[in-house]
């Protein structure tokens, strides 16, 4: 017989997962504040707890899916979690995280946090990586069943870093999708459509990731990590010059300058440092500093 599981929350995400475990075969108790979520569920095998108590204790494994960390205490405040492996996929700040896991442990149990991914359609499927962190040999015991919902991919065991790699990994994503937005409405106000614009940032993009003489994402890792950023024919001080131009380009086209001028600010902030003849990863020194 496969492992039972708990899954509390039953949000788009927490839903998906509890159907992704009762495909797998896992018999599955489900708990959420609001009980009628859980109809369908049942409908499909899940067994509905009545309290987050009764929830607790149907599974050793306890799988979270809230809107955020407040959620967990407001649900299992006062409720047996003695031995239980909580595992909370909920999204919330590293800080949040590590507090999270002295209160379960000052319970007798036990917490291992993760960073989903992927949006509710992608769970369960080929492509679907979780970032979990915490106690290792707890994600160990509990790979097979957390392997329904997608790839268990250890960070590592400060409790905090699932959710560091899931806010790093969502500000990479946000602001480059926002950069796209801003430099398509850019070029809209010359009469390019984003369609027109789509190949030219496909090609920058993908250059990025990819090992040729524009692959920044591995150029800038090996600079960070060996302390160096020379600036050679692309000085800090040419592209704060440049940054100065992108805002004025933004602002003739007559749309929001925030993202270039934070940018420029940044660039400039890199110079006045006395980086202005190193190069871009320099910018870190200045971001590291903190506000
Ligand atoms: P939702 O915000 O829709 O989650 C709602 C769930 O949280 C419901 O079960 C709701 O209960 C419960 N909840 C909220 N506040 C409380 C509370 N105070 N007490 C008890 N229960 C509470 O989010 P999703 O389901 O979309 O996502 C869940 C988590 O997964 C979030 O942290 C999200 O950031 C993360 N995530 C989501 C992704 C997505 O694309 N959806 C992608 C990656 C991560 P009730 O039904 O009673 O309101």
């Amino acid at each position: 017989m496969k492992a039972p599981v708990t899954v509390v929350g039953l949000g788009p995400m927490g839903r998906t997962m509890a159907e992704t475990f009762l495909k797998n075969g896992h018999p599955t108790t489900v708990w959420n504040r609001t009980a009628s979520k859980a109809t369908p569920l049942v409908e499909q095998g899940a067994t509905l707890a009545a309290t987050p108590a009764e929830a607790l204790a149907a599974s050793e494994l306890v799988v979270i899916s809230q809107t955020d960390y407040k959620a967990m205490y407001d649900s299992l405040d006062g409720a047996e979690m003695k031995g239980r492996v909580l595992v909370n996929l909920s999204s919330g700040s590293p800080d949040e995280l590590r507090r999270a896991a002295e209160w379960v442990e000052g319970k007798d149990a036990a917490l291992l946090t993760g960073g989903v991914m992927v949006p509710p359609p992608g769970i369960g499927q080929p492509d679907a990586y979780i970032m979990y962190s915490g106690p290792e040999e707890l994600l160990d015991r509990h790979r097979d069943t957390l392997r329904v919902l997608g790839d268990t991919t250890y960070v590592g065991a400060d409790v905090g870093l699932s959710n560091l790699y899931y806010q790093a990994q969502l500000y990479l994503f946000w602001s480059t999708l926002t950069a796209y937005i801003h430099s398509i409405a850019m070029l809209q106000s010359a009469g390019v459509s984003a369609e027109q614009f789509r190949p030219f940032a496909t090609e920058t993009v993908t250059a990025l990731g990819a090992d040729g003489p524009m692959g920044f994402l591995r150029i800038i890792a090996e600079e960070v990590d060996a302390g160096h950023s020379p600036g050679g024919e692309n000085s800090m001080l040419m592209m704060a010059i440049s940054a100065d131009h992108a805002v004025e380009a933004a602002a003739q086209a007559g749309i929001d300058t925030v993202g270039p001028r934070a940018l420029r600010d940044l660039f400039w902030r890199t110079v006045d440092a006395g980086h202005g003849s190193d190069g871009l990863s320099s910018v870190i020194e200045v971001i590291r500093k903190g506000a």
